[in-house]
């Protein structure tokens, strides 16, 4: 638990325009600054940051509230965790009271999903540099103009074609089953038996902007498969709207066009 004066403290220093900034590039109009809103796609402002108010509202999807509220919003987080955020950010230490045995479970439960999502990027990238996925997948980026650097920067993948690779390897590996089921990476059929999610496929990392994976999106390649895209199932680290592909690498600088599905 976060101390009260702590708290006060934090959304007392925190600065909309600065919060806000870190996601999205402002443009000055008069008091307030405009930006293409981050919650919904659109191609002209109507997302507007007033810091005289400490809040944001966007007129064309409703979205509104306070620099802690944008956090919780863009992150996917709690308002605790929206405030560690903002402390971080401002340097200001937090003396935690103590967290009670649920919470730590929790923690300890997403860090799992994090760890096992990690451990899925980084198969699937060695796998986009032999056999199959450097004949199938690697081949099918480059036919797009999509250099090597981009591809270490997004952490594209292959995801083979065999059923049970990524399971395999990740139980070898030491991950446990429940976490690749509720990661969204394995799926259970009725009979018990476990395959992996994403077969045959390429393979987009989204991120969350703290940099961390917590979910993917799979391109097949193939012509006959009418399932164009396969895309994580939410989870405990994962909420489809709250979540942009690609956010974390934009807020880096990167130039490359976000792919859109
Ligand atoms: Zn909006």
């Amino acid at each position: 638990m976060i101390p009260q004066e702590t708290v006060n403290l934090i959304l007392d220093t925190a600065k909309i325009e600065d919060v806000v900034g870190d996601y999205v590039t402002l443009k000055r109009r008069g008091a307030s600054f405009v930006a293409c809103c981050p919650f919904h796609n659109e191609k002209t402002p109507s997302f507007y940051v007033t810091p005289s108010k400490g809040i944001y509202k966007c007129f064309g999807c409703g979205k509104a509230g306070s620099a802690v509220g944008f956090v919780m919003e863009q992150e996917h987080c709690s308002y605790p965790d929206a405030l560690r955020y903002l402390a971080k950010k401002y340097h200001i230490e937090i003396i935690e009271e103590e967290l009670d045995a649920e919470q730590i479970a929790s923690r300890q439960r997403k860090e799992s999903l994090l760890l096992v999502s990690e451990f899925a990027q980084k198969f699937f990238a060695s796998r986009l540099k032999e056999g199959e996925g450097r004949a199938v997948g690697y081949a099918y980026f480059r036919s797009r103009a999509i250099e090597d650097e981009t591809i270490e920067r997004f952490g594209l993948g292959w995801a083979p074609s065999g059923k049970t690779e990524l399971v395999d390897a990740a139980i070898a590996a030491g991950y446990k089953m429940e976490y690749l089921l509720d990661a969204g990476l394995a799926v259970k059929y009725e009979d018990g038996s476990v395959v992996d999610k994403f077969r045959e496929r390429a393979m987009f990392p989204i991120h969350s902007v703290s940099g961390r994976v917590v979910a993917f999106s799979g391109r097949t390649l193939r012509s006959d498969n009418p399932a164009k895209y396969v895309n994580s199932p939410e989870t405990e680290i994962f909420v489809k709207s709250r979540n942009l592909l690609g956010i974390y690498l934009a807020k880096c600088g990167s130039s490359t066009s976000s792919r859109t599905t």
